[in-house]
Order: structure tokens, then C-alpha cells, then sequence
């Protein structure tokens, strides 16, 4: 078992990273205070592939589960699917003190800290991520959402658990291209924080990730400290947290102009990395060798690295233009000097223009 503190400016909650389910010697109290009932929020592939298992193990610490279950994928991420999970939580009598539980991957723990921390202005939230992504991303950091039809998490809020317990076992029955998902987004701590995530993410093998006994514990582990360590410094998202979005500047672009078909996050995000030490080169910010050491890993992994057909320069400009995220003229990255170093630049969009049409 390992255990990372995340510290926010309001509260510091646990991240376990077991071996075995659930396996605790006591609860948080905040866990327990309506006598144990506790809302579980999951999708139909996980109620069927680990719900049982789970909801036993819930009983044997205390706790007493009243499941709700959504639709998966990401169009359950919607204001409908919101008020309808509020609407069963109030069937279900649920009150200030009883917890939610989101059992699932990004999808369930977006949606479900979102009702969390609206219905009756707030209850305790735990996480239990599913997927290797969420356990080493999204879990962490307390962001909450939903989409709308005009664009992706543009409703959401910041709402931190009490707790996030993550087991390894849920890799298990977890597709290879998700998993590989996820290992794009440890590489991105890897760069940006911890050089010795690189070398741990390329040992693990996509197809049957605990394979190679505790090292998937280990690499959560070391990412989820590279995570805490950012949000604990910048809680909400100004300063330091953006070095998380090395890779995601492109990547963003790039799903949004596939129309989010075709193509995965962390797919998107290891084009984005890798096009994005591409630009870190030609500023002389990046130390030659960097592209070629991302592409090597990515292409070790079996994740992609060249830019998606149909997909030019000018479109990437554009879509980079329209990031949600940005503030002011240019266009902010996050670059990677080396391995473990990162600095924000902005960039000038007709300057990036000019550095992605000489990179061809
Ligand atoms: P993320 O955003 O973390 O990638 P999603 O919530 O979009 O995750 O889940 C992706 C898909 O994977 C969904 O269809 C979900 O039901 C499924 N899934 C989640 N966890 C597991 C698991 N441990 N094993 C198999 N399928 C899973
Ligand atoms: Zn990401």
C-alpha cells in the first residue's frame, strides 16, 4: 500500500494505492456519519465487471451502498444526467452527511464530484478510479464537470474528496488502448516533474499492465506524487498547475478538431507532447534530443507521434486560439527544457505559425 497526502489551501485528504480492495483498519468519520448509507455512482461496464465485489467489500468496512448507475462514456457527462442523479440521491433520502462515491473513471468522477459538491451545497465525495487515467490524473486535484453542447467541461466546480482509493486490481479487465491512455499521461509527469516515471511507464506492458508484479503500484504511486506536489502548490489552477498541460495545448486542439471521434486523450496528448518539444527545440528552450527520446517512448508503448492526416498547421493555430483556457494574446505553454524541467512560454499565435511551418 502507498499513501500521498494532497494538500489544498481547505483541507488535505489521502491517495491509497493498494494492492488488495478496500483494505482498511479504520474510516474517515466524515464517511460514517449517516449511520454508513453512502451513494454509489458507477457506469453499466463497471457495475458489471466489479460492482459486486466492490459493494461487499463497502459492507465489510461499515458501509452501507445504494447504487445509482449512468450510461458510459462521455455523452453521460450532460445538465440531464446531473439533475437526474440528484433527483435519486433525494429519492433516496440521502442528507448533508451522506457520502457519494464515484466508482468509475473520468466520466463517473467528473459527473459524480460535480452532484457531490452541489447537492444540499456539498457532500463528502470519495474516488475510486477505475481506469488507469483517472487514477493518475484525474482523481487527483479536485476538479469537477460536465459538458454542454457548445463545448467540454464547461460546467464544473472544485470540490476536493475525502479520500481517493485506488486499486490496482480494476486494470485488470481494462482495454489495452485505455491503459495506454493513461501510460501517455504518466510520461507527461515524467517530463514535466519526475524523470523516473519515464523510464518505469515504458516498462509496463499495455496488454496486461500487472504483469510485472508491484511496478504499476510504483508508477501510480510516483505519479500521483508529481500530481499532489503541483496541486498542493496551486490549488486552483493559475501558476504551477499548468505545467500539467504539457502536450495538452496541441492535444486539445487536435481532439476538438477530429470532433472528439477517432481518436483518444491520451492519443491526442502524445501527438501534443510530442509536436509541442518539436516547438521547445526550435526556442532553444528544449536540449536536442528531447523529440526524439518522447517519440522513442511513445513508439515503445504504442502510442502515436506524428500528426494526424488532414490535420494542418493552420488548423492547429486555430484550434489552439480557441482553448478555453487562454487568457490573453498569445498562446500559453507549457515546455520542457529536460526531462523533470518545465516553464511556462507564450507564445505569439503568427509566431507559432511560422515555428510549426519550419518544422514541416
Ligand atoms: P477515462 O476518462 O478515465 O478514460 P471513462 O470514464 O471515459 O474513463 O471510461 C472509459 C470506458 O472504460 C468506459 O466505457 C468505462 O465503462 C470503461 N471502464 C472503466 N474502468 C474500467 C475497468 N476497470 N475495466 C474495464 N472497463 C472500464
Ligand atoms: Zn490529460
Amino acid at each position: 500500500m502507498k499513501r500521498t497526502i494532497v494538500r489544498t489551501g481547505t483541507k488535505s485528504y489521502p491517495v491509497i494505492v493498494h494492492e488488495a480492495l478496500l483494505e482498511f483498519d479504520s474510516l474517515p468519520e466524515q464517511l460514517l456519519g449517516d449511520d454508513g448509507r453512502c451513494i454509489v455512482i458507477t457506469d453499466e461496464n463497471i457495475a458489471e465487471l466489479h460492482l459486486s465485489h466492490f459493494e461487499k467489500k463497502l459492507r465489510s468496512i461499515g458501509l452501507k451502498p445504494k447504487v445509482l448507475t449512468i450510461a458510459p462514456g462521455e455523452t453521460s457527462k450532460n445538465s440531464r444526467q446531473m439533475l437526474n442523479l440528484a433527483q435519486e440521491m433525494v429519492w433516496q433520502e440521502a442528507r448533508r452527511n451522506t457520502p457519494v462515491i464515484a466508482l468509475g473513471g473520468g466520466v463517473v468522477g467528473d459527473l459524480a464530484g460535480l452532484v457531490a459538491s452541489l447537492y444540499l451545497r456539498g457532500v463528502p465525495f470519495v474516488q475510486v478510479p477505475t481506469t488507469l487515467l483517472a487514477q493518475v490524473d484525474s482523481s487527483i486535484g479536485g476538479k469537477t464537470g460536465i459538458d454542454l453542447p457548445e463545448g467540454k467541461n464547461l460546467l464544473g466546480t472544485f470540490w476536493h474528496p475525502e479520500a481517493v482509493w485506488t486499486w490496482v486490481g480494476f486494470l485488470k479487465t481494462l482495454p489495452a488502448k485505455q491503459v495506454r491512455e493513461g501510460l501517455s499521461e504518466c510520461l507527461k509527469y515524467g517530463y514535466i516533474m519526475d524523470p523516473a516515471i519515464l523510464e518505469r511507464s515504458t516498462l509496463i506492458d499495455p496488454k496486461n499492465p500487472l504483469a510485472e508484479g508491484n511496478e504499476i503500484m510504483e508508477l501510480i504511486h510516483l505519479c500521483v506524487e508529481s500530481k499532489a506536489r503541483i496541486v498542493g502548490q496551486d490549488v486552483t489552477d493559475k501558476g504551477k498547475r499548468q505545467f500539467l498541460y504539457f502536450g495538452h495545448r496541441f492535444g486539445h486542439a487536435i481532439e476538438a478538431i477530429a470532433g472528439y471521434k477517432g481518436i483518444t486523450h491520451g492519443e491526442a496528448v502524445a501527438i501534443g507532447m510530442t509536436y509541442e518539444s518539436l516547438i521547445a527545440e526550435s526556442l532553444g528552450i528544449a536540449t536536442t534530443g528531447m523529440t526524439a527520446d518522447i517519440k522513442e517512448r511513445l513508439r515503445t508503448l504504442g502510442l502515436p507521434y506524428a500528426m494526424p492526416r488532414g490535420i494542418t498547421v493552420e488548423m492547429l493555430v486555430e484550434g489552439c486560439k480557441r482553448d478555453k483556457k487562454r487568457t490573453g494574446e498569445g498562446i500559453r505553454f507549457a515546455l520542457v527544457r529536460q526531462p523533470g524541467q518545465c516553464v511556462l512560454e507564450e507564445i505569439d499565435p503568427s509566431k507559432l505559425l511560422k515555428i510549426l511551418r519550419s518544422i514541416g
